[in-house]
């Protein structure tokens, strides 16, 4: 039996809020805290590993996997490519007593809510608009119409703070994540490196 009861946990929040890096923190530094592996339609990044930071679905794919019922919750994000929470192995990790990550959009985070309110919400939020803006900006791999779609959806997105259960703050990394494990309560968990 766990020691903590298991507990699906949500982190959401504005784009370039910085949730992919807390991600890719939390991946090298708590490799024990399960993150959900999305599926997504959008192509792989330079870097990106199939079945490791999402699973690549051709449209066809993602359509039969929402008709089969198959996801947690999916959603367009920035009105653009697909993305989606296979049900599976959530469920799985939580049945056999291990606390469960899902690192997702807003409107994902709503749709939980609705299925799983028992689960904790936990939004990201950026150290600043300026910071964010930075982020958006300096991130350089979206081009200028996908920028301002982006920053259009952050814009609403800032305002959600107050649906959440908790808000963490990014203003560096390690700590965020640091943050967000003991919430998970893997608070005895040690982080591997600094
Ligand atoms: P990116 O394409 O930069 O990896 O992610 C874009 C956005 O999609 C991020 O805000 C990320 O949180 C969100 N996202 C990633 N996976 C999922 C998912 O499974 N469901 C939902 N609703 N959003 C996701």
């Amino acid at each position: 039996m766990a020691e903590h009861p298991a507990r699906l946990t949500v982190l959401a929040g504005p784009t370039a809020d910085g949730k992919g890096t807390v991600s890719a923190d939390l991946r090298v530094r708590y490799p024990e805290v399960w993150l959900s592996v999305s599926a997504t339609t959008r192509s792989p990044r330079p870097g990106e590993v199939d079945g490791v930071h999402y699973h690549f679905l051709s449209p066809q794919r993602f359509e039969q996997m929402v008709a089969n019922g198959e996801f947690l919750e999916h959603a367009v994000v920035h009105g653009r490519n697909s993305y989606g929470t296979p049900s599976r192995p959530v469920q799985e990790k939580l049945a056999a007593g291990q606390p469960a990550l899902l690192e997702i959009d807003l409107q994902g985070a709503r749709q939980v809510r609705e299925t799983m309110p028992e689960a904790r919400f936990v939004f990201l939020a950026p150290p600043s608009w300026e910071e964010l803006l930075r982020r958006l900006v300096g991130r350089g791999t979206e081009d200028a119409e996908e920028r301002e779609r982006r920053l259009t959806s952050a814009r609403v997105e800032l305002a959600a703070a107050a649906e959440f259960d908790h808000t963490i703050v990014n203003d560096d990394v390690h700590r965020a994540t640091d943050e967000l494990v003991a919430l998970m309560g893997c608070e005895r968990s040690q982080p591997l490196t600094r």
